[in-house]
C-alpha cells in the first residue's frame, strides 16, 4: 500500500498535477503547488461541488469572504482557546509529535495484527471463510479489538477532560517509542494552537494581531444577516463558500491529505431550532450521494459517527474514504447548534436573529454544516483513478481513470502523420472544440505511444485524424477506459464529448 501511495505522489509530479512548493529551495514542508493539470482538476472538482451545492439548490447561495477577519472572530468561534493539538517531544531525538496521533498509530499497528490473522484464516478456510464471523468470534482478534477500543476510549476521555498528564501516562503504559530514535524518553504533553498569526498595519504600536483563517465557516457566520437580508432568504437556507484555510499542522505528512495551506468547500445550512437532527440526517445522505455520483464504488466510503463531540456540536459524522493509507476523513458533517451565531452575537453586541414569518417569532437559527477539503478530495480521486492494467498482449499500461467531468483535458487531437494536411485538419478541429472544452494537440511519436501518454494524463478521448478524414470528414475516437475505437463524423464529436462530461 505504501508502494501505491509512492506511485501516486510520483505520478502527480511527473504529469504536472502536484509539485512540492518552492522545490528549487528544497521545498516547504506540507505546502504544495498544483501544476498545469492539477490546477484544472482542482478547479473541476470545485465547480462540480459548486454546481451540486449552489446552482442546483434554490435555497443555497455562495459567497467569497476574505481570508483576514477581525481578530475577535476567532475568540467568538472558540479557536483562540480551543483550536489546539496535544504535543509531546521526544527528549532524545528532539522530534515533536501529536500525542493523539502517536496513540492512534499504535492502535493502527494492532489493527495490522488483526489483518494478518484475517489473511491467515482466509487462506486456511478458502471459500468457506466468513470474515464477519471470524472477526466476531476469534479469541485473539476479539482481544486485539478490545485493546484498541479501550485505548481509544481512554484517549478520548483524557482529551475531552484536558487531562494531558493521562495522555502522557497512556503513551508510557503502551510503551510507545519515538519512530526516529526508538527512545521512550518523553516530555510532558502540551497544547499547541494551530492558527497562524500575522500583523496588520505598519508601525509596531498600531499593528493589530491577525490570524490567517483556519476554516472558511466563520466568514459565512459573520455574513449571515447580510446574505439573509439582501437575498431575502427564508429559513431553511444555506450559504456556501470555497477558499483557502491555514493550519500549523504538526503531523504534516501524507502529501496533500494534510497541508498547512489548503482549500475548503463548506456549506452552512441555517434551520429552525429543533429541526437540526432531521437536516443533519438529510445532509449526510445528500453528501454521500454526491461522492457516489463520481462512480468509484460504495465500498470506498463509510460513515464514522463521532461519539466525542466538539464544543459546538450536538451531532457529527465524517465521510471516510479508502485512501492508499487506509480509511480516513474526507468530509465532515456537523450539527453546530446555534453556537456560532449566538457567540458572535455576544462578542459583537449585534443581533444575529431571523424573524420567522410562519412562527411569527425571532430566533437564532441552528446550523448544519458540510465541510470538505478540496485537496483531500483531489487526493481521493487521483489515487483511486490511478491504475496499472495488464493488457491482453501481456504488457501493462498506466491509466488515470478520472471521471470525464473532472478530467483536466477532455480530448487530445492527434494527426496520424505530420504531413499531407493532417495537422491542419487537427488544428481546425481543436479551434472548433476549444470554446467548449480543454483540448490539446499532440503530434510527437507513434500514435500508440501518444495514446499511452494521454491515458497516463487522464484524458478520456483521443481524436485521431488520418487520410480518410480528409475524404469523408470522419475521425477515430479512442476511449481511454475501454481502449475501444470508433469512427465518428467530425460534426458529431462535440456532442459526444459533451454527453460524456455532462453531470
Ligand atoms: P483532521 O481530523 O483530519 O485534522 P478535522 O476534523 O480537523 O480534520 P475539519 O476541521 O472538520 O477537519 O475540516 C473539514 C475538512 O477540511 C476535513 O474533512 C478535511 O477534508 C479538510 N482539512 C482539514 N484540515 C486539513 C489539512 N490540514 N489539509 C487538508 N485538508 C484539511
Amino acid at each position: 500500500q505504501e508502494d501505491i501511495f509512492k506511485k501516486v505522489v510520483a505520478h502527480a509530479k511527473e504529469y504536472g498535477y502536484v509539485f512540492q512548493s518552492s522545490e528549487i529551495y528544497d521545498g516547504l514542508s506540507a505546502v504544495y503547488d498544483y501544476g498545469q493539470n492539477g490546477a484544472e482538476l482542482k478547479k473541476n472538482i470545485r465547480d462540480y461541488w459548486w454546481k451540486a451545492m449552489v446552482q442546483l439548490h434554490e435555497n443555497i447561495v455562495g459567497i467569497d469572504a476574505a481570508i483576514f477577519m477581525h481578530p475577535t472572530t476567532w475568540k467568538a468561534s472558540g479557536h483562540v482557546d480551543a483550536f489546539n493539538d496535544p504535543l509531546i517531544d521526544n527528549k532524545d531525538s528532539k522530534k515533536r509529535y501529536r500525542a493523539d496521533v502517536l496513540v492512534e498509530d499504535h492502535c493502527a499497528k494492532i489493527e495490522g495484527k488483526i489483518e494478518k490473522e484475517v489473511k491467515k484464516a482466509a487462506k486456511r478456510f478458502g471459500d468457506a471463510f466468513d470474515k464477519d464471523q471470524f472477526l466476531a468470534t476469534n479469541p485473539r482478534v476479539v482481544k486485539y479489538q478490545e485493546q484498541i477500543d479501550g485505548i481509544l476510549k481512554r484517549l478520548g476521555k483524557s482529551l475531552e477532560n484536558e487531562d494531558l498528564a493521562d495522555v502522557k501516562a497512556l503513551i508510557e503504559e503502551l510503551g510507545i517509542v519515538c519512530p526516529i530514535s526508538g527512545s521512550k524518553n518523553w516530555t510532558d504533553v502540551k497544547q499547541f494552537n494551530l492558527m497562524f498569526g500575522t500583523k496588520l498595519g505598519a508601525s509596531a504600536d498600531s499593528a493589530m494581531d491577525l490570524y490567517l483563517r483556519p476554516e472558511t465557516a466563520q466568514g459565512i457566520f459573520v455574513n449571515f444577516l447580510n446574505v439573509q437580508k439582501t437575498g431575502r432568504m427564508k429559513i431553511p437556507f444555506g450559504i456556501a463558500q470555497t477558499g483557502k484555510a491555514f493550519r500549523n499542522e504538526i503531523v504534516a505528512r501524507q502529501f496533500v491529505f494534510r497541508m498547512r495551506e489548503f482549500e475548503q468547500m463548506e456549506m452552512q445550512f441555517f434551520v429552525r431550532p429543533g429541526s437540526q437532527k432531521e437536516w443533519y440526517e438529510k445532509w449526510k445522505e445528500t453528501r454521500l450521494k454526491w461522492h457516489l455520483s463520481l462512480g468509484f464504488g460504495a465500498d470506498n466510503y463509510r460513515f464514522h459517527d463521532h461519539e466525542k463531540l466538539a464544543h459546538y456540536a450536538d451531532a457529527a459524522a465524517d465521510i471516510e474514504f479508502k485512501f492508499p493509507f487506509g480509511f480516513k476523513e474526507l468530509e465532515g458533517i456537523h450539527s453546530r447548534t446555534d453556537f456560532d451565531l449566538s457567540s458572535h452575537e455576544k462578542f459583537s453586541g449585534k443581533k444575529l436573529q431571523y424573524f420567522d414569518p410562519e412562527l411569527n417569532e425571532s430566533y437564532v437559527p441552528y446550523v448544519v454544516e458540510t465541510s470538505i477539503g478540496l485537496d483531500r478530495m483531489f487526493l481521493a480521486i487521483f489515487s483511486k483513478a490511478l491504475q496499472e492494467e495488464e493488457l491482453e498482449n501481456g504488457s501493462t499500461r498506466t491509466v488515470l481513470k478520472l471521471p470525464a467531468v473532472l478530467a483536466p483535458t477532455k480530448a487530445a487531437v492527434l494527426p496520424l502523420v505530420k504531413k499531407d494536411g493532417l495537422p491542419d485538419l487537427a488544428h481546425k478541429i481543436i479551434e472548433d472544440l476549444r470554446w467548449d472544452f480543454n483540448v490539446i494537440y499532440d503530434e510527437k511519436d507513434a500514435v500508440g505511444r501518444r495514446y499511452r501518454r494521454q491515458d497516463a494524463n487522464g484524458t478520456p478521448f483521443c481524436i485521431t485524424v488520418d487520410h480518410q478524414s480528409l475524404e469523408d470528414n470522419t475521425v477515430t475516437i479512442r476511449h481511454r477506459d475501454t481502449m475501444a475505437q470508433e469512427r465518428v463524423a467530425i460534426d458529431a464529436v462535440r456532442a459526444m464529448i459533451k454527453e460524456a462530461v455532462d453531470i
